[in-house]
């Protein structure tokens, strides 16, 4: 590998981190100390709505318990903080502006009510609705007012969100360094929004726009983003910008595999799915790997061997072994 590789664990502060999270922190860090690269911590706080008290702090303090350092990030070199998108808002719209301007995103101003005015036609006619180019001619967006009229609406104050302008028909190639070559019919993506009306990018562009931004050579994290691949890799391109190559790792699932591990099974099972306890504002407290007494180096090692093996007889790594 010529380049020097960069990678990043992106968790949303949306609750406390479960260990299929720290499997994900790990592999971006092994991988980066392998290539000698670069791991970054971002958090993704842009959206508001689902934002927990305390679960930054929570993935700080897992990660640190577990001896997983990041070497990057704003403040003093060796005493660096995460990156936070919400610290970074004011850079986002620019792109969001970006992709109007070379028109691959536009100003939608339909109201919640409307849209759900028509996903309730569409179902009563048996179908799905989606909000792409089947359906973005019918709806009230730049695409269909005059540039006067749009502008009008802006200058009113009209709430608007941002979408992304799919494209109609296409076979798009994708490729992942697990699952290999994939194809998607783009006519089946919906224009997805990019840009809240609240004035905070979404996951999709703060992601992207981040990425590159922090030069991310290698994007490492969990299958249910798989879905969301096709979308990055049409933004990588409205942008102009080359993508990073994607690896898509499996998810821990639950001991009768139907299903993602979840915050109850540990306990039901005896063992814990959180790094560290955890007791949200309201409610029951799950027990964590720390508290009950494992070491960190256990865990690591549990979690290494998680969909893997050396294929040898050796079953005990330290992380610097792994
Ligand atoms: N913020 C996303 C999450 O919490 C990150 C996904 C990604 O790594 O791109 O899962």
């Amino acid at each position: 590998m010529s380049e020097k590789v960069r990678v990043r664990f992106a968790p949303s502060p949306t609750g406390p981190l479960h260990i299929g999270g720290v499997r994900t922190a790990l592999f971006n860090y092994l991988f980066a100390k392998k290539h000698g690269g670069d791991f970054l911590l971002r958090i993704e706080d842009t959206d508001q709505n689902r934002y927990v008290e305390g679960a930054e702090a929570y993935i700080i303090e897992a990660l640190n318990w577990l001896k997983i350092p990041y070497n990057e990030g704003p403040g003093k070199e060796g005493n660096c903080g995460p990156y936070r998108q919400s610290e970074r808002k004011h850079i986002y719209r620019k792109y969001a502006d970006d992709l109007i301007e070379s028109g691959n995103a536009y100003y939608a101003f339909d109201t919640a009510e409307e849209l759900d005015a028509h996903r309730k036609d569409h179902e009563e006619k048996g179908k799905t609705f989606i909000y792409n180019w089947h359906n973005r001619q019918k709806l009230k967006n730049s695409l269909t007012l005059s540039k006067e009229e749009t502008q009008k609406k802006i200058d009113a104050g009209e709430e608007f969100v941002i979408r992304f302008k799919s494209p109609e028909k296409e076979n798009l190639h994708l490729n992942d360094i697990i699952r290999g070559e994939m194809h998607v019919d783009t006519s089946i993506l919906d224009d997805k929004v990019l840009f809240k009306s609240d004035g905070m990018p979404t996951y999709h562009l703060a992601n992207i726009v981040d990425d590159h931004l922090m030069e991310i050579t290698h994007v490492i994290r969990g299958e249910e983003w798989l879905p969301s691949l096709a979308l990055h890799i049409l933004l990588y391109r409205a942008f102009g910008w080359t993508a990073p190559q994607f690896a898509h790792l499996p998810l821990i699932l639950k001991p009768t595999g139907n299903g993602k591990l979840s915050k109850r099974d540990g306990d039901k099972m005896g063992f814990p799915v959180f790094p560290l306890q955890w007791q949200p504002a309201e409610g029951e407290m799950f027990s964590g790997y720390r508290e009950d007494g494992y070491l960190p180096e256990a865990v690591i090692n549990m979690l290494a061997f998680l969909g893997w093996n050396p294929g040898t007889e050796q079953e005990i790594f330290s992380l610097k072994d792994l």
